[in-house]
């Protein structure tokens, strides 16, 4: 979500009239210790949000939302006793759609930086479970585990998966690396669904070394 605000902040860079509030923004999104003063970014955007609403400066109207929209939703990653609404990151990228038209923004554009940071992203934490797999890790090392996005928890697990030799001995799937979906207590919706195992051959690592350090005898 993170690099969603500051894509869509640096996209509206130079259109922002209010610098100095876009400066404050940006500067406390991309500095993860500073994201507990995001309420009192928040408080001191609030006063020119109401100040610009009473003159009817429909832009600077919506820069702020949208600073404010990121502010909150920044302040709800800390571990605060008082977090704002928690629909806060909902509200991104409709405040970010709404001030793209005010400034005569391709909507596309807003799209477009949200959707190649998300690829992206997907495709570096893919790599990184396919690397643990290849070095020999297991499942239980997917550093996602307990992440809130679980769009990073799956992406990881694809990787490993894709690269994983599946363990000989293992209980579920026998070194097939398949197994088959049982419900307990009568057949459920996925009963009788193939799929894939996680587990990775825990010795693999071990042969890989054993292979390149003994002398070759073959002549
Ligand atoms: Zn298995």
């Amino acid at each position: 979500m993170v690099n969603d605000i500051i894509a869509l902040l640096r996209l509206f860079e130079s259109h922002a009239v209010d610098r100095e509030t876009h400066g404050w923004v940006i500067a406390l999104a991309t500095d993860r210790s500073r994201w507990s003063e995001a309420y009192r970014v928040f408080d001191h955007i609030r006063e020119r949000t109401l100040v610009a609403i009473a003159a009817k400066d429909v832009v600077r109207e919506s820069q702020y939302m949208f600073e404010e929209i990121c502010l909150k939703s920044l302040y709800n990653e800390t571990a605060a006793q008082d977090p704002f609404d928690a629909d806060s990151p909902y509200w991104i990228i409709k405040c970010a759609i709404g001030r793209a038209r005010q400034i005569g923004m391709p909507v596309d554009d807003i799209i477009a930086v949200v959707e190649g940071r998300t690829e992206l992203d997907v495709a570096a934490i893919e790599q990184q479970g396919v690397k643990c797999a290849l070095q020999a890790g297991q499942d239980c090392e997917n550093p996602y585990l307990n992440s809130s996005e679980d769009w990073q928890y799956l992406a990881w697990l694809r990787g490993f998966i894709s690269a994983r030799i599946p363990d000989l001995e293992c209980a579920r799937c026998g070194g097939s690396g398949q197994f088959t979906l049982r419900s307990v207590g009568g057949a459920g919706e996925y009963d009788g669904t193939k799929i894939n195992c996680s587990c990775n051959d825990p010795m693999r690592g071990q042969q890989e070394v054993t292979q390149s350090a003994s002398p070759r005898t073959d002549s």
